[in-house]
């Protein structure tokens, strides 16, 4: 067995490493499997981390739901044998325990933990005291405010390494992702928190393999730390997830093609192209600005009048003949259909409480 290259590395150094690559199964099952995939991951060179749910929050009674403490000592060996830190689910005061005497190097706290503000106090109180690394993954629910929350609560115990992983979100009905990842709110709770590392788990956004690579690479490009993953040795008999998790010769061949981008370029004539844009940019998005304001003065002005001559803020048949109008010449343009209604949507909205004001004045 070859030794993992970064095995003298010790867990504060790796905890700044970029990118921070975590990967392991969604459960842990058996020792062979936990200790196979170890090796494997640790093999691949590309992994700095190894993760497993040892109790898992399953949708559905009935389904594996972990395997429980009894498998605390297999992941004990894997770390001993490959020297990757090891990471696990922590939902309870009783778990936070457990991990913490089986020595788990860092502790992560799931998105159905997180949208219960009882349960991540519960856990942030039994973690006061303690130094253990932790990662918070983004709620259920499409709700920053509560993964702030969560955020707090758990900084406020005194936890001085935490970590944010965007796994995406809930929604109804069919989409091309498990949890589609709504990336504007995973981006402005990076924009709310800079300093801390923000990482993306594109497994449970996806939900299936053929799409993983792609929602990784779209994270990199938006400058995330890391990534998880979730791997297995033997994927489609794996007893949780088995549609989304890939072996780790796969994860190796996935990490090294995908393109890592840096920050910034140290090339001057590179930025200097960059920063003209970045000039006409701001040009444009003050005329939009201006453009935008004259727009509700007229929307103003029709209020006045529809207020004087009694007549309904909101005329249906006017609107959709905006929003075909738009569609029409946005998408002609190269405008996806989804954000040209979304643009209308809120321009609407803006237009209907500007009316409103003045109704009501
Ligand atoms: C997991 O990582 O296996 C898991 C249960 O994730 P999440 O909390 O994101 O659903
Ligand atoms: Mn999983």
């Amino acid at each position: 067995m070859e030794a993992n290259k970064t095995m003298d590395i010790s867990l504060s150094d790796r905890w700044h490493k970029r990118p921070l690559i975590i990967s392991g199964p969604c459960s842990a099952e058996t020792e062979d499997q936990v200790i196979q995939t170890a090796v494997l991951l640790a093999e691949t060179g590309v992994v700095d981390v190894m993760r497993a749910g040892i109790w898992k929050p399953r949708t559905r009674p009935g389904t594996f739901e972990g395997i429980g403490t009894k498998g605390f000592p297999w992941l004990q060996q894997a770390r001993k044998i490959t020297g990757l830190p090891i990471m696990v689910e922590v939902a309870t005061t009783k778990q936070v325990e457990d991990a913490l005497h089986f020595e788990v190097d860092i502790l992560w706290i799931g998105a159905r933990s997180v949208v219960n503000p009882i349960s991540v106090q519960e856990i942030a109180n039994s973690l006061r005291g303690t130094n253990v690394p932790v990662f918070i993954k983004n709620p259920l629910n499409p709700d920053i405010e509560l993964w702030t929350g969560a955020l707090e609560r758990i900084a406020r115990a005194g936890v001085t390494k935490i970590g944010l992983v965007h796994r995406g979100f809930s929604t109804y009905g069919n989409t091309e992702y498990r949890n589609p990842p709504m990336w504007h709110l995973a981006i402005e709770m990076k924009r709310r928190n800079p300093e801390l590392m923000m990482i993306c788990d594109p497994t449970h956004i996806s939900g299936r393999r053929d799409i993983i690579q792609s929602v990784a690479q779209k994270a990199i490009d938006l400058d995330y730390d890391g990534l998880m993953i979730e791997s297995h040795i033997d994927p489609d008999n794996a007893w949780s997830d088995a549609k989304q998790q890939i072996t780790p010769a796969r994860l190796k061949e996935m990490i090294e093609s995908i393109i890592w981008r840096k920050q910034k370029s140290n090339e001057e004539s590179f930025n200097t192209a960059l920063e003209k844009f970045r000039e006409q940019i701001n040009q444009i998005d003050d005329e939009l600005m201006q453009l935008l304001a004259q727009r509700m003065k007229i929307a103003n002005k029709i209020g006045e009048y529809k207020r004087d001559k009694s007549i309904t803020i909101l005329q249906t048949n006017r609107w959709n003949e905006i929003l075909d109008k738009g569609l029409r010449i946005g998408n002609s343009l190269g405008l996806s259909s989804e954000f040209i209604a979304k643009y209308f949507d809120a321009i609407h909205m803006e237009s209907i409480n500007h009316q409103n004001k003045i109704m009501n004045s």
